[in-house]
């Protein structure tokens, strides 16, 4: 699954590490409520730009959103200088190395999203010093494009739900996901798209008793998979209950490594994790081994618009198991990658340029950059 690359290069050692934070703005059509601690209407990306010793040049994003400044930080104060002076070629290796060097603070939240940036671009270099593209330095190309999913925001209101699932449909999507948790909402959303498929995803706020008593309507409505029903998430005890009525439940967005995650595997039916926060390529590829061979469906975490979005595009191509590449459907007023690989026909083609081929716009990231 993790290509073994150390000792198959002449070392390379991390010569600089540079972070960047961009705020765009993006329109939603809604509220921006519900969801995130704050009105959300900007995409907070963290950029990391790693340079080695030869000269290469890779990039990296941790998860950012209202976060960007503390990920950004932990990037600047503890993992950029650790990192120096460090060889690139392996970069499972240096994972794993940092997740031992930073421990103490948790292999988990702010700490993973980092690594995670970091992770991501030695292997954007690993690929490139190769000459490939990373789906191919993975293993091999199984698919030039991957079917989206408009993740649509929550709207809260079943006119705004119907307005914007007509609207994702009139674009080509064919399969929608709803960030709603009231059923006059999830009814409007299946009544504007009767032949799409749909999932529902209530990030951890509907409560098991009335998860379990709206599963006779989640399964009236066919909703594909419902997305992280109850809170805490660690009790996998009402995920069990639900499954038992016939629901898939997904989730895994909000676990970081492979040890993170394991505990909960065996209660879901579509796993999730997101290659900004999960701990990047290397931790995102050791979830995929722990549930290959079990059939689970593999649907990745992935509304982001930097780095993020090309890496996980480049999963997307190499991984059979690949289902669905989640689309945020928001209106960006930028992308900082020239090229952006954009959802055609509720599809996306995967490029297959060196590395995970995201080359940052200099004027975009010129104009947005917050710090
Ligand atoms: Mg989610």
């Amino acid at each position: 699954m993790i290509p073994a690359l150390a000792g198959r290069h002449a070392p390379d050692p991390i010569a600089s590490v540079e972070t960047q934070v961009l705020r765009i703005p993006f329109v939603d059509g809604g509220e921006g409520k519900g969801i995130t601690p704050k009105r959300w209407n900007a995409l907070d990306i963290v950029l990391l730009r790693v340079e080695t010793a030869s000269g290469l040049v890779g990039w990296g994003e941790g998860f950012g959103y209202t976060c960007q400044n503390a990920t950004a930080q932990l990037l600047r104060d503890m993992v950029g200088p650790w990192a120096i002076g460090r060889d690139s070629v392996d970069p499972a290796q240096v994972n794993r190395d940092g997740q031992l060097a930073f421990h103490l603070f948790g292999r988990f939240g702010i700490t993973i999203f980092a690594l995670s940036a970091l992770d991501t671009a030695l292997w954007d270099i690993a690929a490139k010093r190769k000459g490939v593209s990373l789906s191919r330095l993975l293993g091999e190309r199984v698919r030039e494009s991957v079917r989206a999913y408009a993740s649509l925001v929550r709207y809260g209101t079943p006119d705004l739900v119907r307005h914007f699932s007509e609207k994702a449909l009139s674009e080509g999507y064919t399969d929608l996901k709803l960030h709603e948790i009231e059923e006059a909402c999830i009814a409007a959303g299946r009544a504007a798209a009767p032949d799409a498929t749909i999932t529902v995803d209530a990030n951890c706020q509907i409560g098991r008793e009335r998860m379990l008593a709206m599963a006779p309507f989640l399964e009236a409505q066919r909703i594909d998979w419902l997305e992280e029903p109850t809170f805490p998430p660690e009790d996998t005890g009402p995920w069990q209950e639900a499954a038992a009525l016939g629901l898939s439940i997904a989730a895994g967005e909000n676990l970081c490594t492979l040890e993170g995650f394991a505990p909960l595997i065996p209660s879901l039916a579509v796993v999730q994790p997101s290659v900004t926060k999960v701990g990047g390529i290397t931790e995102f590829l050791r979830v995929v081994g722990a549930v290959r061979a079990t059939g689970k469906r593999l649907a990745p975490h992935s509304p982001y618009f930097g780095p993020g979005y090309w890496a996980t595009l480049q999963l997307a191509a190499t991984l059979p198991e690949f289902d669905l590449f989640e689309v945020l459907y928001v209106e960006p007023e930028a992308w900082c990658g020239l090229a952006a690989p954009l959802v055609k026909g509720g599809a996306i083609a995967i490029p297959d340029l060196p590395g995970i081929g995201f080359e940052p716009d200099p004027a975009v990231v010129a104009k947005y950059r917050t710090g």
